[in-house]
């Protein structure tokens, strides 16, 4: 297609799919359109940088602006927000430092990622609300924890006077998360890490609900231990304060805290795929199909905005997760460089730290969406150990794993341990890529070595039971 491929967002899908189509068919231009400051970063490394283990955010930049231009000669234009897609004439519109533009495309791709939901609490405007979804919310937590910053600054950086005062005089000793999710859980440990008292509010009975209720259940037991104040089945109403958060208000609980992280989910940015008439699909982000297209052949969208076709149900699925993000758009570049290429499947699969446990899961995990998705499903808990029974420092891991009752295929799994458990879980992630049954998954030749496994693997194991 003749003009340049302009890609809509600087992130994980879009600077893949730029570095790909570039790589691939050097002689197109290549152009994207990023209206933050930041391009691939990590923000799945954020509540690291809170909590001090990733020292500067900087270090969460994978590739500079500079090495985008210089190096690999992508045309990447910072501070540069599109504002409207015009279909019929193939360009965007595009505001920057100097002035507002039209810029022409050949093949788009709108890789505009998620926004954090902010629900509307009462007080949510106050100062010491956050949510974390980019580098700027992850530098302004730290800030207004007094970790990086003399508090006195705090009102050159947009906060009020009272919160300065207060941040200088007493600082923050205790946060409210609201939401169980895995943003929660991390940044609960985050917090924790800086000595503060979390209470963490979910509203569902159990927290990490993609993960499942069984291992849910361990999670919840440890972060107990680990001085947590659980509130569950709690639905938050909103922050009293002020001028900052002084309370958390939840049904007939008012619980004092100085700071309040919101992390009740994303939603994807389809506002320009709405008004420029691109369609979404059922999970409310827009349909692709296989090649990441949308229902206009020319404007491709991947990553947190886009739906992917789940590789268990067959349908299609919105699961926000970076690894997806990443390989749409390196497969969207390549199409686009004349290899189509299948953005493929998801499977779900994903990993948490919670304190001093591992938490995984892959495919479906849940008998209830099983059975929405036609199956007839039949699952198995087990227990096992991490290395061999006699060698030092083994550990419980929990799996639960599921299946179809007719077919014996594996539909998916969660685990939970303290070791062992975030890479294990790709076994059964590629069990569900093969469409194995679960008597496949139970034969399969797995390494074992006492250090690192019992003989047969928990994921052996949990296969054996179910089969
Ligand atoms: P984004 O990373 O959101 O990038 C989209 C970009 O588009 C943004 O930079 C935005 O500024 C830009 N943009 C939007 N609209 C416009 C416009 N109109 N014009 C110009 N630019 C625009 N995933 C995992 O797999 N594992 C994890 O452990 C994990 N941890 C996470 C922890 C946190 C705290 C967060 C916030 C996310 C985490 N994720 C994790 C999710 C992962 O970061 C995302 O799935 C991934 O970043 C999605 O990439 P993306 O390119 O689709 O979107």
């Amino acid at each position: 297609m003749e003009g340049p491929f302009v890609i809509v967002g600087g992130d994980a899908a879009g600077m893949s799919a730029a570095s790909k189509a570039k790589r691939d068919d050097p002689d197109r231009d290549v152009v994207v359109f990023e209206k933050g400051e930041w391009v691939s970063y990590a923000a799945c490394g954020l509540p690291y940088y809170v909590k001090g283990d990733v020292e500067t955010l900087d270090d969460l930049v994978q590739v500079t602006p500079e090495a985008f231009v210089e190096e690999r000669g992508i045309d990447l234009r910072t501070n540069h927000e599109v504002t409207a897609v015009d279909r019929a004439e193939r360009t965007v519109t595009v505001t920057g430092p100097d002035g507002e533009f039209e810029q022409a495309y050949g093949d788009l791709l709108l890789a505009t990622g998620a926004q954090a939901v902010v629900p509307p609490f009462d007080g949510i405007d106050l100062d010491g609300v956050f949510t974390l979804h980019n580098m700027n919310e992850a530098a302004e937590i730290r800030r207004y924890l007094g970790l990086d910053t003399p508090t006195a600054n705090l009102p050159e950086m947009g906060y009020g006077a009272a919160a300065a005062e207060y941040a200088e005089a007493e600082g923050p000793e205790s946060v409210a998360v609201i939401g169980g999710g895995y943003v929660g859980i991390e940044m609960a440990e985050a917090f924790a890490a800086h000595g503060l008292d979390v209470h963490l509010f979910e509203m569902l009975p159990h927290t990490l609900q993609p993960f499942g209720t069984e291992a849910a259940g361990v999670v919840e037991d440890h972060l107990r231990e680990q001085g947590v104040e659980l509130h569950l089945d709690t639905a938050v109403d909103g922050m009293v304060g002020d001028n900052h958060v002084e309370a958390i208000a939840a049904g007939d609980l008012t619980i004092p805290v100085d700071l309040a992280l919101v992390g009740v989910g994303v939603a994807p940015n389809t506002e320009l795929a709405e008004a420029a008439g691109i369609e979404l699909g059922p999970t409310g982000a827009i349909a692709t199909d296989e090649y990441g297209r949308t229902n206009d052949e020319q404007v491709f969208a991947a990553g947190d905005n886009a739906e992917m076709t789940h590789v268990v149900t067959g349908g299609p699925d919105h699961v926000p997760l970076a690894l997806t993000a990443n390989r749409a758009g390196r497969a969207i570049g390549a199409t686009v460089a004349g290899e189509p290429t299948p953005v493929g499947e998801i499977a779900g699969t994903a990993a948490v730290k919670a304190f001093d446990l591992e938490v995984a899961r892959t495919g479906i995990v849940d008998e209830e969406a099983a059975r929405e998705a036609g199956f007839d499903p039949v699952s198995v808990t087990i227990t096992a150990r991490s290395r061999a029974h006699y060698y030092p420092g083994d550990e419980e891991i929990q799996v639960t794993l599921l299946g179809d009752r007719d077919s014996g295929r594996v539909l998916g799994a969660s685990m939970v341990g303290r070791e062992g458990v975030a890479k294990r879980i790709d076994t059964v992630a590629t069990a569900l890529y093969a469409r194995m049954t679960a008597h496949q998954l139970s034969y399969l030749d797995l390494a074992y070595a006492p250090p690192f496994s019992p003989v047969w693997d928990p994921v052996l194991t949990a296969g054996k039971v179910l089969d």
